[in-house]
């Protein structure tokens, strides 16, 4: 496995990107906006093309040395051996599927996912790759649900909005041992709080729109490869790809596919404005995270509130596993009401969350789920993915958690 010299995920996240090379001096990587990349002599140009002059490009549609200074932060936060940018989650999460799976090939999902993921595995059954969605809270599910053409598992760490959390140890022992590709989308939690490289994880997903650029200005996403699956036992990477380290072989054929082809690549712009909010990411999430457990010990403890669901509060069915894989439990809670025909009201009565759909800002956002994100998937899907009608979703940001707690006081009285 490779190890890094320096594993402080503190100092890399800050520092990653001044360690390939200063321009000028500036302490911060600047944004190459060029599109065309030109060389002295032909020899470096077909180099670029034939993968043989490492660090080189040609045309920005696979990438810049921006986004690669972002991708190089993220592989450093993961304990990973490379990743790739995407510009949105959503580009990042539809190019692992698109570029790794085939018509015949299965997938086993978690039931509890981000709802547009949802959706984009109803797509790729329209092209002949089958989907099982189960409730991975018990590896016995997913067991279950594996056939012989399996190739991929995917789960989040913690899902949203009911804050589920998968059997990841078990999932991830499973895999290993069926040599299946497990994908852990880990958008909530973020690698300050937990490396889904622990559990086994062959690559992480991310939606760096969320907590890693944490300032809601930016869409982007990421794959990173942890180095723990054996691509040589991979039956659909195409033999174009099965040259160089193996470790690398996936990646290059989700970048080739994803991003060449494909066309979802994050612009210098927006890779650059990640990097300054990745800077935070640590601050960040040990203040949101712990503004969200008290918020939702002091929710949990309301009488107008029915149910809070956080990972952090001792009853949620999971709290013992987050407890020991995670730092914190992040900044994603959400509750009932007693009286869900008074959910309107009361957070129209509320002053300083924000009535906005969106995750991880530093602003508090607050949406009720049913009428809004799950509205599309309909009631039936709603009731498997057990969003109940008056279900309340929190992004906790960094206002004060007096001040928050003083706004759910009068807004619920
Ligand atoms: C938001 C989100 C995504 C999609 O990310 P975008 O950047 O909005 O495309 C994927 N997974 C999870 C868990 C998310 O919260």
């Amino acid at each position: 496995m490779p190890t890094f010299e320096n594993s402080d995920s503190t100092a890399d996240n800050v520092h990653s990107d001044r360690r390939f090379g200063v321009e000028h001096g500036g302490i911060h990587k600047p944004i190459h906006t060029s599109v065309q990349y030109g060389f002295d002599r032909i020899e470096e140009l077909i180099g670029v093309f034939q993968g043989t002059l490492k660090g080189g490009y040609s045309y920005a549609r696979q990438g810049t040395p921006t986004s690669a200074a972002l991708e190089t932060k993220i592989t450093r936060l993961e304990q990973g051996v490379g990743t790739i940018s995407f510009a949105t989650g959503m580009a990042a999460i539809s190019a692992i599927f698109l570029t790794l799976l085939r018509a015949g090939d299965h997938v086993v999902s978690s039931r509890y996912v981000f709802g547009n993921t949802n959706s984009i595995l109803d797509t790729i059954q329209g092209f002949g790759i089958n989907v099982s969605k189960v409730d991975a809270g018990s590896v016995a599910a997913v067991e279950a649900a594996l056939l012989p053409t399996t190739r991929i598992v995917f789960v989040e760490t913690i899902a949203n909005p009911g804050t589920q959390i998968p059997d990841l140890v078990a999932i991830g022992d499973l895999c290993r041992a069926r040599g299946i590709v497990y994908v852990i989308d880990n958008t909530i939690l973020s690698p300050a709080l937990f490396q889904p490289r622990a559990v086994g994880a062959s690559l992480v997903v991310q939606s760096l729109t969320k907590t890693i650029a944490g300032h809601g200005t930016a869409l982007g996403g990421a794959v990173t490869d942890t180095g723990l699956f054996d691509w040589t036992q991979y039956p659909n990477i195409a033999a174009t790809y099965r040259k160089g380290d193996p470790t690398l072989w996936g990646l290059q054929q989700i970048r080739k596919k994803g991003l060449r082809d494909m066309g979802g690549t994050l612009s210098p712009e927006q890779a650059h404005s990640i990097s300054i909010g990745a800077e935070t990411l640590n601050l960040r999430v040990q203040q949101t995270s712990a503004t969200a457990l008290a918020l939702a010990e002091w929710l949990a403890a309301h009488p107008k509130i029915s149910a809070v669901h956080y990972p952090g509060l001792p009853s949620h069915p999971h709290h013992a596993q987050a407890k020991q894989l995670f730092k914190a439990y992040s900044w994603l809670l959400s509750f009932e009401l007693h009286d869900a025909a008074a959910m309107s009201d009361v957070l129209n009565r509320l002053q300083l969350p924000i009535k906005a759909t969106g995750l991880g800002d530093t602003r508090t956002l607050i949406i009720p789920v049913a009428p809004t994100i799950f509205w599309e998937a309909g009631a039936e899907v709603r009731a498997q993915m057990g969003i109940a009608d008056g279900l309340v979703r929190l992004s906790v940001g960094l206002e004060s958690l007096d001040d928050l707690i003083a706004d759910f006081a009068q807004a619920l009285a």
